[in-house]
């Protein structure tokens, strides 16, 4: 059996820039297959669930005025938002909502599934296919063929990503999604140079382990900014939002568990992100 199909744009990957991709694509008329490892990890939040911030809310808002939907999205799903900074100047304000995780991917989903010209199968691409040095499709691991035009590589942190917890380390992506083990040896075969990157989280906490009254909540704003100029949201926090700070004994903590970090022991050599936020 010949699996062989036809499209303008392949994107490969469904997370933030893989949704705004396929939705481009198919806005402006282009038929478009987006192909993801998983259906409903479509918009996966893997770690903060935060949309917006010091450093991103300006790529919130030009995704927005290019007609993206990140922003209205997290209009739609978020539990609190707030514009940052306003005790200091206004150019280092901005805005950032809290999204609750499974509404923002349902919704996200929701979206993409309407869309016409738009494709979306759940799949592992394994191959870039070339032609005279030209990109003409991808293949997965079942074998099935897409021919397109364009591919838009959008597969964040899978490629032969494993997890490390102190001292192990297995294969696996973001929540426990599966390691996409092929594409980066395609990849590398056409010429693109590899690099790796590590990434880090922070740790979930157990609500009912939180004494409230000892910890500082962040007032709401008065007048709920909003990230998108299309959509407003519901204009009031669900979910309060507290701070708190290390102290003494975080720190004794820290040290006294010192042989537990993956740092430390060097079970994590890969350099981070300049500027993971
Ligand atoms: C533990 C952890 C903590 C993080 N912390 C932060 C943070 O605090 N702040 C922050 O901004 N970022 C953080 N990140 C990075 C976060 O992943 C990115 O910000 C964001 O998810 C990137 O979006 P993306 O669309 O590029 O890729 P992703 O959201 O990673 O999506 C990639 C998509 O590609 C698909 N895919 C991959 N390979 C293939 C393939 N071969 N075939 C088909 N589909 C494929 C996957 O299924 C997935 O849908 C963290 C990541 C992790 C894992």
């Amino acid at each position: 059996m010949k699996l062989e199909y036809n499209y303008d744009i392949v994107v490969i990957g469904a997370g933030h820039a893989g949704c705004e991709a396929a939705l481009a694509g198919a806005r402006i008329g282009l038929n478009t297959l987006l192909i993801t490892l998983n259906m409903d990890c479509i918009a996966l939040m893997p770690c903060n669930p935060s949309i917006g911030g010091p450093g991103k809310s300006h790529l919130v808002y030009e995704i927005d005025a290019l007609g993206g939907e990140m922003a209205r999205n997290i209009e739609r799903s978020y539990l609190n938002i707030k514009t940052l900074n306003t005790s200091k100047g206004p150019a280092v304000h901005s805005v950032r909502a809290q999204a609750d995780k499974k509404l923002y991917q349902q919704n996200m989903k929701n979206v993409l599934l309407k869309q016409e010209k738009l494709d979306i199968i759940q799949g592992e691409v394994s191959e870039i296919i070339t032609e005279n040095k030209k990109v003409v499709g991808v293949k997965t691991i079942t074998g099935a063929l897409y021919r397109c035009k364009k591919v838009v590589l959008t597969s964040g942190t899978y490629l032969k990503s494993y997890i490390v917890v102190g001292p192990a380390r297995y294969i696996g992506g973001p929540h426990n999604q599966m390691s996409a083990m092929y594409l980066s040896d395609s990849l590398e075969k056409i010429g693109i140079e590899l690099d790796r990157f590590q990434t880090a989280t922070p740790p979930r906490i157990k609500r009912e382990s939180v004494d409230f009254s000892k910890i500082k909540k962040i007032p709401y704003d008065e007048e709920p900014p909003s990230l998108s100029f299309f959509v407003k949201g519901h204009g009031r926090d669900i979910l309060d939002c507290f701070i708190t700070r290390t102290n003494e004994n975080t720190i004794n903590t820290i040290r006294d568990n010192l042989d537990s970090s993956p740092l430390v022991i060097k079970n994590i050599t890969d350099k981070g992100p300049r500027y993971c936020p």
